[in-house]
């Protein structure tokens, strides 16, 4: 099972009102084991292979798959690699409005991916430390790229003439890729984090508002540096071993083409590069793919430097790392083509390696 580095998974949500108030809206998404078939309206029946398929479109069903079983199926095994010290990361990908932000967040008591992960991670410290005597330190951040610019969002007060301040990417020559002068906050209970969670997300919701919708063209990224440090006292010395840990957790920006209408000028601009760093993405996993299924002779370019998000997450992309994405679809048949180009992604996008 160690030999393929990424798990992908897709999950359908229930109708929308917006689907329900049409007396003619027609489910096209159906699932059977991992698999996940679309029968479009014109009769054509495309099938699809995951790692998993998350039924969530009704409580009824015997398969129904809540919030806890999409956190144990994808995101647990991740927690499990970043305490042996590999780097994780986490993907949710789809349309607006298809359920990113409830997979990775949750909604009010249906808590999602992110604060799960958080409250599993620390009740594991506290018994790591219990039990294996190891000291373990948390540190998060919390941010979103948008058209390629990097905004903090756990730095409240960062305002340049109404602005928010852009952060840049540097690339440390040991450490790699990293978002200079980006907040970073050591906490010390799912409390803290829950409170950290909460800033961020205000933020991310204040700067979307009358700007048509940002938070669906932005990414957002929550990381966790977990440290586990473990004291040995050999010939009468302390000696420590730590091993560090990075785990992303990103709500990706909506996958749908941007209409012919909004392009033109800065929102074709916009556009444009929201569709560099989710192609790019694209490239980037399923060359990946491609490494973790090929002879590992074969040497195939990662083009990690082509957008933000991927040039950011080149240490926890490939090599010592374990990725997992979900893939968010809407049951019905008003979403048809979208949910085909998201059930396609990314193999859609592999280079050609002629
Ligand atoms: P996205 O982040 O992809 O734009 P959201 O996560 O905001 O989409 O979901 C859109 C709406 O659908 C929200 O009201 C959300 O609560 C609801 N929703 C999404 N997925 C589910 C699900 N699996 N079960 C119940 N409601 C869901
Ligand atoms: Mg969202």
């Amino acid at each position: 099972e160690d030999s393929c580095s990424i798990m992908v998974a897709v999950r359908v949500r229930p109708y929308s009102q917006r689907e329900l108030s049409d007396p003619n809206v027609k489910r096209v998404v159906s699932m059977g084991g991992n698999e996940t078939t679309v029968t479009t309206d014109g009769g054509n029946v495309h099938r699809f292979a995951f790692d998993f398929s998350f039924w969530s479109f009704d409580q009824e069903n015997g398969d129904f798959a809540c919030q806890g079983q999409v956190y144990t199926s994808l995101a647990q095994p991740l927690l499990g690699k970043a305490f042996e010290g590999y780097n994780t990361c986490l993907f949710a990908y789809g349309q607006t409005g298809s359920g990113k932000s409830y997979s990775i967040m949750g909604h009010g008591q249906d808590t999602g991916i992110i604060p799960r992960f958080c409250e599993e991670l620390f009740s594991r410290a506290v018994r790591a430390s219990n039990k294996d005597k190891v000291k373990i330190s948390v540190e998060i951040s919390f941010f979103e790229i948008y058209n390629e610019k990097i905004h903090d969002l756990l730095a409240s007060s960062k305002e340049k003439n109404g602005k928010k301040a852009t952060l840049k990417v540097r690339e440390h020559p040991v450490l790699g890729p990293y978002v200079e002068g980006l907040s970073t906050f050591v906490v010390n209970s799912f409390e803290d984090v829950e409170g950290w969670i909460t800033l961020g997300t205000k933020n991310r919701a204040t700067a979307a508002t009358g700007m048509n919708d940002k938070s669906s063209r932005s990414h957002s990224v929550f990381t966790i540096v977990l440290t586990q440090t473990k004291t040995e006292r050999v010939e009468n010395q302390d000696h420590d071993h730590s091993i560090t840990s990075k785990i992303n957790l990103v709500d990706l920006a909506g996958s749908e083409r941007q209409s012919q209408a909004q392009t033109t000028g800065e929102r074709l601009r916009e556009g444009a590069n929201i569709n560099k760093s989710l192609l790019t993405l694209g490239k980037v996993i399923s060359v990946l793919a491609e490494r973790s299924m090929a002879s590992k002779k074969r040497k195939l370019f990662i083009p990690y430097r082509d957008s933000v998000l991927t040039w950011l997450l080149k240490e926890s992309l490939g090599g010592n790392s374990k990725t997992a994405m979900i893939a968010t679809i809407s049951p019905s048949h008003h979403h048809q083509e979208e949910t085909l180009s998201t059930l396609r992604y990314p193999l859609c996008n592999a280079p050609s390696l002629s």
